[in-house]
């Protein structure tokens, strides 16, 4: 930790919906964590950052904010949206910031099947679904670049920049072959649409084979988006590490998330690799209003997020017992009723919980 040995500051942000009752029981967890490793402490730093406060207050953000979340070493993440707020002023006034202004420019979605769950694609079984997405999160299609002009006219124009840049494209490719590296397949799939898509893409394709070269090691392969769609449903197993755009990666995260068995279970983490800023760990699911307050949210994908930012911090031994804890808890049948269980939130936390003191 920046601020003197095993003492950790996280930035909690719970947000809105379903995002404020699973983080609420997150941090349950982390404190069990805590106690039990008893080697590092958290201060846990509660922000109302949320469509609520906006409602009420015309920000998100409040201006002492970013000195806030720049104190901290990580942040852990609910979800935003609200039924009252347009989902893209939610999204430019509050996430989408925070990755610009925090150099959060890799985003990184770890998805396998875990133990009790199931594919909804037939012949698929655990081990054949076990992916890491690398996508690029600072430019390309999300970019924020262009313009409307002859508003409110039969005439109207809309201008959606997507922009890419050799730095941006450089150091994602860089990230996702260490990433690759890593892994026991050491194979990474690189996913463009640079036969319809002739400047960027091709951009991202040529710096994908210039990369290539300083990790003789890694097998590549490259993909059209439309057909790694395909591939993903068909033949799961043949993928490993996969890097996309903005754009694609957002999608195919998603379709990945839901063929691992829900989208309930899997976490995102978006990173500022050169550790200048604090890193964001959060559920991939949204703030789901249809079930929010109801206590029936399922609550993995924030304690896999939680154990991706023990992680990131450097405390491997509790990120592994805590993943392991979820996978047992998952395997056991505590599961949500998203994943077919008879489960509460509550109830998972406390499964959770109590295997994390087990089996330490
Ligand atoms: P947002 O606008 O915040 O993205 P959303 O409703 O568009 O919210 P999600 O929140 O991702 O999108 O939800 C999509 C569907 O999946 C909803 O029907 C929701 O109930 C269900 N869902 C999402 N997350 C969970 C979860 N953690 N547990 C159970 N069901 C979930
Ligand atoms: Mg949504």
């Amino acid at each position: 930790a920046r601020n003197g040995a095993c003492r950790y500051k996280i930035a909690s942000i719970p947000g809105d919906g379903i995002g404020i009752e699973v983080v609420e029981q997150t941090i349950k967890v982390l404190r069990a964590i805590e106690a039990v490793f008893n080697s590092f402490t958290l201060d846990i730093d509660t922000l109302d950052w949320s469509s609520k406060r906006y409602l009420e207050k015309g920000e998100y953000i409040p201006a002492d904010g970013w000195q806030r979340l720049k104190a901290s070493d990580a942040i852990l993440f609910g979800a935003v949206g609200s039924p009252e707020v347009p989902d893209d002023v939610s999204l430019w006034n509050l996430i989408l910031p925070l990755r610009k202004k925090l150099n959060q420019y890799i985003n990184l979605r770890p998805i396998r099947i875990l133990p009790g769950l199931s594919s909804p694609l037939k012949n698929c079984a655990n081990g054949d679904l076990d992916w890491v997405i690398v996508r690029e999160n600072s430019e390309g299609e999300y970019a924020g670049q262009g313009g409307t002009t002859h508003d409110d006219t039969p005439n109207t124009i809309a201008n959606e920049v997507a922009v890419f840049t050799r730095v941006g494209i450089e150091r994602t490719m860089r990230f996702a072959f260490e990433v690759a590296r890593e892994r026991p397949r050491r194979k990474l799939t690189m996913v463009t649409k640079s036969n319809a898509q002739r400047y960027g893409m091709v951009l991202w394709d040529k710096i994908f084979y210039e990369v290539a070269k300083e990790y003789p090691d890694v097998e590549t392969d490259k993909m059209l988006v439309d057909a790694m769609a395909v591939r993903m449903v068909l033949k799961p197993n043949t993928l490993d590490t996969i890097v996309a755009t903005n754009l694609h990666g957002d999608i195919l995260s998603d379709l990945a998330a839901a063929l691992a068995g829900s989208i309930g279970v899997a976490s995102s983490s978006s990173l500022d690799p050169t550790r200048q800023n604090p890193s964001l760990f959060e559920p991939i699911h949204g703030s789901a209003p249809d079930i929010a307050g109801l206590g029936i949210a399922n609550p993995v994908g924030t304690f896999w997020s939680a154990a991706e930012m023990l992680r990131w911090l450097g405390e491997c031994a509790a990120a592994d017992l805590l993943l392991r804890a979820i996978e047992t808890v998952t395997a056991n049948g505590a599961k949500t009723k998203d994943l077919g269980g008879m489960y509460n939130l509550a109830q998972v936390t406390e499964a959770v919980i109590v295997e994390v003191k087990r089996s330490f």
